[in-house]
């Protein structure tokens, strides 16, 4: 299995390759020439396997240079019982009286966030792809994050030998425990950097770092490689793939559903990264209805699925969903790729315009493509906020900020479609991380205004019954080890003196 650029680089990569550029060298993104499939004796071994062995065995697919007894000891690992709990992705059925709705709980690794899946998966991967491919260089993993990214990246690859890891975030534009989470981050080779302005900026600083030949080339000289953590990296995104792949093979064997039948995928979604994995696992042949693309405020994606014009220029607005607090969704990209049957140079076009001009259209039939599969959908601060409280009283369940939009935009899609089949809500982070919010939502405007970060945790754990989780306990009273702020213009020389000096 070979990697291709999305914008037509002629070069073919080996999946090592890929994982260890992040990028390809045209600024596009590494795709599988095809995509594998999964048959009809995968699905039924499946049947008889553990989230590790499913994964390993999508993974398989992809990765031809590695064996598949391989890949599951890197499962094992990176899913440890320790880390994860017994269950490391939960598909937890959300009313017993009805057997429609399932929540796949995504965040009981390190960080409490979904990102955790893939990223403590990545270094195995990028150390295995080091091997393989000779590689002698030490790897820099350079990240933007929207607030959950960076943790995880960092806890992933914190004092993983031979690499370095960047980490950059939008100074106000993550939660407060998400801020706390990174900047009391340990290791040796961790650096956590404040950049003043939005995710968008940081992301865009960081693309544009890769992009740079003149500083690449200096920084292989010195036996430095950059690479990237973000879904732009496809050792990023397959991971993700395995557990749509798991909650499909879970509702079968929970005869919830019968071979063959469709289910709907709902994804909160800000970089499309989450819900581009789980159009992989359907074009691997795991039957989906319907991807139900949800949005906050900036809902730039949800007006791209009805009119077919991706525009970026609008105002920038701060949520209760921090890490959907995105206007520029990277892994589009690779869906309008695949969607054009592989049309590189439309979709260089599309960018080039998007990078220039802010804006770009696409064709009827591309539109149409889309509109045949994903249902967009956007939720106003208000609604997340009746999304919690409801979800709570109908069920008992606490969502996050994050989830409570892909319930808001489902409970209205079910109500005027009517459509019945079975839906599994991909829910992106502990409640935990945004406690704040959920508690307000919970108990009312304001209610969190006066308290300390720790007071309103501790309320949440009491009001829900769980207990707090350990990424998220004494956030406050641990030493503060990354204080730099940077402006967005400073990336590159914040980069050059940490790895150069
Ligand atoms: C990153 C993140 C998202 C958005 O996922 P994308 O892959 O960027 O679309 C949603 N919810 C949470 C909690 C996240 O951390």
């Amino acid at each position: 299995m070979k990697y291709v650029s999305t914008r037509g680089f002629e070069g073919r990569f080996t999946a090592e390759e890929a994982i260890i550029m992040g990028i390809a060298p045209d600024g596009g993104l590494f795709v599988p020439e095809s995509i594998p499939v999964l048959s009809d004796d995968d699905i039924e071994q499946m049947k008889n396997m553990s989230f590790c062995e499913i994964s390993a065995r999508v993974l398989s697919k992809y990765m031809d240079d590695f064996t598949e007894d391989e890949l599951l000891g890197y499962t094992r690992e990176a899913y440890s019982e320790e880390k994860w709990g017994e269950d490391p992705v939960p598909l937890v059925q959300l009313n017993s009286y009805n057997d429609r709705e399932y929540i796949l709980e995504l965040w009981h690794g390190p960080t409490c966030a979904f990102k955790d899946v893939a990223l403590q998966l990545l270094p195995h991967l990028m150390t295995a792809s080091i091997r393989k491919t000779g590689e002698s260089k030490k790897i820099c993993i350079l990240t933007a994050t929207s607030g959950d990214t960076g943790k995880a990246a960092l806890e992933g690859f914190k004092d993983l030998p031979g690499t370095e890891i960047i980490v950059f975030y939008p100074t106000g534009g993550v939660s407060e425990a998400q801020k706390l989470q990174m900047v009391t981050t340990t290791g040796d080779n961790t650096h956590v950097i404040a950049v003043n302005g939005c995710f968008d900026d940081a992301q865009t600083g960081v693309k544009k770092i890769f992009a740079d030949e003149a500083f690449n080339e200096e920084l292989l000289s010195k036996g430095i490689k950059l690479s990237s953590a973000n879904s732009i990296n496809w050792g990023r995104l397959a991971p993700q793939i395995a557990y749509y792949v798991y909650s499909y093979i879970e509702l079968l064997r929970r005869e919830k559903i019968t071979k063959g039948e469709s289910i709907n995928i709902v994804v909160p979604t800000g970089n499309f990264g989450n819900i581009l994995a789980a159009w992989f696992a359907k074009q691997m042949g795991i039957p989906v209805h319907r991807l139900i693309c949800a949005s906050n405020r900036n809902k730039v994606l949800c007006d791209f699925f009805s009119s077919g014009k991706y525009d970026r220029n609008r105002e920038f607005y701060k949520t209760s969903s921090p890490s959907m607090d995105i206007l520029i969704s990277s892994n589009l990209e690779r869906l309008l790729y695949e969607i054009t049957d592989k049309d590189p140079d439309k979709v260089k076009d599309w960018m080039n315009k998007l990078n220039t001009e802010g804006v770009y259209k696409v064709d009827p039939q591309t539109l149409k493509r889309m509109q045949m599969l994903f249902v967009g959908g956007f939720a106003d601060e208000t609604g997340v906020s009746k999304t919690i409280l409801d979800v709570y009283d109908r069920t008992d369940n606490i969502v996050d900020t994050h989830t409570a939009v892909g319930f808001n935009i489902y409970n209205r899609y079910h109500g005027r479609s009517g459509d019945e089949c079975k839906t599994v809500f991909a829910s992106t982070a502990s409640p935990f991380k945004f406690s704040a919010a959920v508690m307000d939502a919970i108990k009312g405007e304001g209610f969190s205004r006066d308290k300390s970060i720790e007071e309103v945790i501790t309320e949440l754990s009491d009001e829900s019954g769980l207990p707090i989780p350990d990424a998220i306990k004494d956030l406050s009273s641990k030493p503060v080890l990354h204080k730099d702020v940077i402006e967005k213009e400073d990336m590159e020389a914040k980069v050059r003196s940490i790895l150069l000096g």
